[in-house]
């Protein structure tokens, strides 16, 4: 047969030709609009139509090829694809076009154009319908279908290979990190950039590090509303076809749904609902892994990024192209309102749509065997089916089969686990140096005064430690230093720490299981617990009552010809059950410590840097300033940091000759890593959050409260929270309750631990990136397991 040349523009004559020539068909022809094929609209005598494509003269042969072996599989895919149309959720007939074979049996005709180089030519039976993106009344039922559809096409092409699926496309979201990174560049407006700079970041947390664990298959890769169609322009109408498969490519299984998701929810006025119903439709026909459901969220933003990255490019190339700019800004639209959902928030609600549960795994047993064989049995393990976790991001830590579970209880990931402005300050130190504080190092010097900036003034100098602990037994030398004296008066049930002198000024550790009481010069006075104590109620009067007490105790130390070394206490009860203490009491203990001679000292380890939102230090809301601050949990996000506040008399009076010599205290790395955090509280305005979070979160609790009468107690400032379990008036503990509520909320993948005297505490205190959305997945939780514990009795 003579070769076919073709002329650009090529004219519709040449079509009708070509087309009775190799496919003895008798067609009228009209040209459609194409990307960069010409594609041709046919219609033959007797009234079948079908569409004719030349490919651009860059196609290669192999990858045509390609989509008609995908095309003939789904021809020829299990029957499931029967039609349904009665069960409006479900889409189990959709058409996709049929390459359809020359008068010698070929797939692919071979053209050339003028300057010999060729351009293939397939002819496809055409695919009828409605365009999604056309369609004015898209609702609900199509939506589910689209999920539904997306499902059945994974499925059919699950068992579909071909070698040229290996390849490189700007459009595969495998490579939207890089295509972000080499194009973002082509924004030049701030806020666009930065938002795009937003997406690029939740990429290289919430994506990237799955890439071994995403499920892969040949994809088809562009399901656009463009190239999905629908039987009618009605309410009732059905998707029913799908066309296009020039982007195919070998990818992650789950990109199919993240990008047919990004199209159906443009310019739609609840997109988190559209992501969802699609999602969940999705997993009904074709069910997706945990991590699929973790990465989806980021997918869809990446697909909106890359699209305006691709899109900027071509407007600065051509900048009178009013089409261009029009054209990307629903993505625009859509990147905004996206960015203001927390990604992980809506991984874990997909997650818990689809209702993933935990999978059994052996992995479980050898550790605990392995733990108990090589450890001391001392540590202690939660719940009766201990988890293994694997992976921190934010406020969820993930299992082994990143399953996520919500953080309540974590106070040292405080700015989120693993937060990468954290880890990055961390990894990049420690790659360069870590030494210790006899050289000079800038790191230490600079966080020294970022950290004090915090402070009052009065607290102007700083010794860095490794844990809360250290530094409380620090405090306890520079008391020594100070005033001579090592009688001390601390708070009943308060824990400061597990090395020797810590446990001697815990009485949580001193007078609980395994201890030896207190020692001699250790004064212990009652808990100032306005909920359980003697004394009732926040106000001055009760604060002044509760002071009272060490007041008396100082009073009959000195009587006894007795020096007071000091007072410790926290600024907020941590073990002693999340408590707040009632108004005024620091101020009063704090001034008779100081007129008997002796020193204040705050343990801010637990409820430091911000936690209460109002303030830096939960100090500042006693209105107090301590002479000095033990600091430790999250001052490094997770590092084993800690510090030690106080002013220049004391730290003077610590001069005695003796070295300080910490061989990891104040590292380069360390002072790095919590720099880093305090950074990161201000950049993000963490402190803010933590406040109207707080406030959200007492609101909410306290109207479950008024319907759950479990709850006995609630209190707190900021993200320091306690619910207080009672099983009546008389406030008698509901310490089994609590055990049991933990262990049902774990079931709906919530962390929640408890303190307090009697365990009855539920122990609120996340990491401070907690949001709303949190509180009120958390609260229609505890109702139910409050409910389901009330049924039980
Ligand atoms: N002080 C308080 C108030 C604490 O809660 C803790 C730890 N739970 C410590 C000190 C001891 O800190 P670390 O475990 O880092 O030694």
């Amino acid at each position: 047969m003579s070769q076919d040349i073709i002329t650009n523009p090529i004219s519709t004559q040449q079509i009708v030709e070509l087309v009775l020539k190799h496919y003895g068909l008798d067609v009228t022809a009209k040209q459609l609009p194409g990307y960069i094929d010409f594609n041709f609209l046919l219609t033959s005598s007797d009234g079948m139509r079908f569409i004719l494509k030349i490919a651009n003269a860059d196609e290669p042969m192999a990858e045509l090829a390609m989509q008609n072996a995908l095309m003939n599989h789904l021809q020829h895919s299990p029957s499931d694809r029967a039609p349904n149309k009665e069960t409006t959720s479900s889409c189990d007939s959709f058409e996709t076009p049929l390459p359809i074979k020359t008068r010698q049996q070929q797939d692919i005709v071979t053209l050339f154009d003028e300057n010999g180089q060729p351009r293939f030519m397939r002819l496809l039976s055409f695919v009828d319908g409605v365009f999604f993106a056309n369609h004015s009344k898209i609702g609900e039922r199509q939506y589910q279908q689209l999920g539904a559809m997306t499902a059945q096409l994974s499925k059919q092409t699950a068992g579909f290979t071909h070698p040229s699926a290996n390849r490189y496309l700007d459009w595969d979201l495998k490579q939207a990190p890089h295509v972000i990174d080499s194009k973002i560049d082509y924004l030049k407006d701030d806020t666009q950039r930065a938002q795009i700079e937003t997406i690029r970041a939740m990429l290289a947390q919430q994506l990237t590090p799955f890439d071994e664990k995403l499920p892969q298959a040949v994809i088809h890769n562009d399901i656009n509303d463009y190239n999905l169609l629908l039987d009618s322009a009605e309410e009732s109408a059905n998707i029913s076809g799908l066309i296009d498969f020039g982007d195919m490519v070998h990818s992650y299984r789950v990109n199919e749904l993240a990008i047919a998701i990004t199209y159906a929810m443009l310019d739609t006025e609840e997109p988190l609902n559209v992501i969802k119903t699609i999602t969940q439709s999705y997993h009904e026909h074709n069910p997706l892994l945990p991590v699929e459901l973790w990465v989806l969220f980021p997918l869809i933003c990446a697909r909106l990024a890359t699209s305006v990255c691709n899109s900027a490019k071509a407007i600065l190339e051509e900048p009178d192209n009013d089409y261009l700019l029009i054209s990307a800004k629903p993505a625009w639209r859509a990147i905004e309102k996206l960015l203001s959902f927390d990604a992980k928030t809506i991984g874990f609600e997909l997650q818990r749509l689809c209702n993933i549960t935990p999978f059994a795994s052996n992995r479980h047993d050898d550790i605990i065997a392995k733990r108990k064989e090589n450890l001391f049995q001392t540590l202690s393990i939660s719940y009766q089916q201990p988890l293994i976790i694997e992976r921190g991001q934010g406020q969820y830590l993930l299992d082994e089969n990143d399953i996520a579970y919500l953080d309540m209880v974590n106070n040292v990931c405080h700015v989120g686990h693993c937060h990468p402005k954290v880890v990055a300050a961390g990894q990049t130190q420690m790659a360069t140096l870590n030494t210790n504080t006899r050289y000079l190092h800038q790191n230490l010097v600079d966080y020294s005064q970022a950290l004090l900036e915090t402070m009052p003034d009065e607290l102007s100098v700083v010794m860095f430690v490794n844990s809360g602990s250290e530094a409380n037994e620090l405090a306890m030398r520079l008391m020594q230093c100070a005033t001579g004296s090592q009688e001390l008066l601390v708070v009943d049930g308060a824990y400061h720490g597990h090395t020797n002198k810590a446990i001697e000024i815990s009485p949580y550790k001193f007078n609980g299981p395994g201890g030896e009481g207190a020692a001699d010069n250790i004064h212990i006075v009652p808990m100032p617990d306005p909920y359980r104590g003697e004394i009732k109620g926040m106000s001055e009067a009760s604060g002044r009552q509760y002071a009272q007490y060490a007041v008396d105790k100082i009073n009959h130390l000195s009587n006894s010809g007795k020096q007071l070394g000091g007072f410790i206490c926290e600024s907020l009860q941590g073990v002693g059950g999340n408590l707040i203490m009632p108004n005024g009491y620091l101020k009063t203990v704090y001034q008779a410590v100081r007129a008997a001679g002796g020193i204040c000292i705050a343990d801010e380890v637990q409820v430091g840097f911000g936690r209460v939102g109002s303030h830096w230090w939960a100090f500042e809301t006693q209105d107090v300033v301590p002479d000095i601050v033990t600091l430790g949990k999250p001052i490094g996000n997770g590092h084993p940091l800690a510090a030690v506040v106080t002013t220049k008399a004391i730290a003077d009076a610590f001069v005695t000759g003796m070295e300080y010599f910490n061989t990891f205290g104040g590292n380069p790395v360390s002072c790095a890593i919590g720099h880093a955090v305090l950074d990161t509280i201000k950049s993000e305005n963490l402190r803010e959050n933590a406040l109207d979070t707080g406030n959200y979160f007492m609101a909410q609790l306290r109207e479950l409260a008024a319907t759950q009468p479990l709850i006995g107690d609630v209190r707190g400032l900021g993200l320091f929270i306690g619910a207080e379990l009672v099983l009546d008036e008389q406030l008698t503990p509901a310490t089994e309750q609590a055990k049991a509520l933990c262990e049902i909320l774990k079931r709906q993948h919530i962390l929640l631990s408890l303190d307090g005297p009697h365990n009855n505490v539920l122990k609120i205190k996340p990491p401070i990136v907690f949001n709303r959305a949190n509180v009120d997945y958390f609260v229609s939780q505890l109702d139910c397991a409050l409910s389901s514990l009330s049924a039980q009795e």
